[in-house]
């Protein structure tokens, strides 16, 4: 199987970890590329930090400090702390002393001339993502949807703030007026990023942030075409679940977009690919199990579940219904 996923932080992150898990009790050759969302990343005090390549890499190594989705397992801040001494950076941005090493190891590629794909892979190749998993060498791969530095910004009647910015250190409270990808005219899909759409058997968007994870993916010029004209089938897991995110502030970025924080609006929001959008199929929870009828088409194919991603097992659980679903809607 050749599954491409189209992935955010902690959601998207999470749920691949699961999918990896059900293919590696699923006989036969597997592969797997994560396009991960850039949108977020940022330089901090001369460093590049790419938050969700960062969560994907640690929560598929097995580093991944687990209460909080994101960050280092056994994570200290004595750097962050000694920093402040120097009244610098962004208070409310933790770095981590073992996360700093990633993001150290990550500049330095780059100014050694690397594209950030490579960087990435670099970065990936130590955490052996493919034995973690228990699949073969060369069975996963992560890469950064862009190569361009291309941030999300977030218009408020305040200014125009990072993502971060808002996001970590407003708890996205403060009214987002829209977002903004700055640069990304001039952006173009990273290396490989066309071939994995092209070229695999599911496109699958986890539940990740439909605006600023998925959406800021789909926003590079070529990407969207890209999923629109793939032969793959394109299966989506609503992140809204009885009309809340499960964590984060989902809702706080699709109200910003006129987009009512319901896994129906979601689903339409993405649009099936026989209107204009991109999606053949589509999974929300079981608790939203009434807006299904809803939605379904003769190629709108639609199916409810148990999608709490409570553990590694209940999460390959969950991949497996939907990949169930992408087959059933080819
Ligand atoms: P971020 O970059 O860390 O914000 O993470 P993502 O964009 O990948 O995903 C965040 C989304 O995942 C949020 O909107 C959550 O509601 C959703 N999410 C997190 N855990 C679960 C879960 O167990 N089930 C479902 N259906 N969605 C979840
Ligand atoms: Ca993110």
């Amino acid at each position: 199987m050749r599954i491409t996923v189209l992935s955010g932080g902690v959601g998207g992150a999470r749920f691949t970890r699961g999918l990896l898990a059900h293919l590696a009790t699923v006989p036969g050759d597997h592969e797997v590329t994560v396009v991960a969302n850039t949108g977020d990343d940022m330089w901090l005090h001369g460093v590049r930090i790419c938050p969700d390549l960062d969560t994907l890499m640690y929560t598929l190594g097995g580093a991944v400090h687990e209460g909080q989705g994101w960050g280092r397992d056994g994570e200290s801040t004595r750097v962050a702390q000694d920093l402040a001494g120097y009244g610098l950076g962004w208070d409310f941005f933790t770095l981590g002393d073992l996360d700093l090493a990633t993001h150290l190891a990550r500049t330095e590629l780059l100014r050694r001339g690397l594209g950030l794909a490579e960087v990435t892979r670099r970065l990936a190749a130590r955490w052996d993502l493919d034995r973690h998993a228990g699949l073969p060498q060369g069975s996963v791969r992560l890469l950064p949807a862009t190569e361009s530095e291309v941030e999300t910004h977030v218009v408020t009647e305040e200014g125009t703030i990072h993502f971060e910015e808002w996001w970590v250190r407003h708890r996205a409270a403060l009214p987002a007026l829209g977002f903004e990808q700055v640069g990304v005219a001039q952006a173009r899909p990273a290396p490989g990023v066309l071939e994995a759409l092209g070229g695999c058997g599911v496109v699958m968007l986890p539940p990740s942030n439909p605006v600023v994870s998925i959406g800021t993916i789909l926003g590079i010029p070529g990407i969207r075409d890209a999923v629109r004209a793939t032969s793959a089938r394109v299966v989506g897991i609503s992140p809204i679940v009885g009309g809340a995110p499960v964590r984060g502030m989902a809702d706080a970025c699709l109200r910003a977009i006129g987009v009512e924080a319901t896994a129906s609006a979601v689903a339409r929001h993405y649009g099936w690919r026989d209107e204009g959008g991109i999606l053949d199929a589509w999974a929300l929870d079981a608790v939203d199990a009434s807006q299904a009828r809803g939605l379904r088409g003769p190629s709108h194919h639609v199916a409810s579940f148990d999608t709490m991603m409570v553990d590694v097992s209940a999460t390959a659980r969950i991949a497996q219904r939907t990949l169930t679903l992408a087959k059933e809607s080819a």
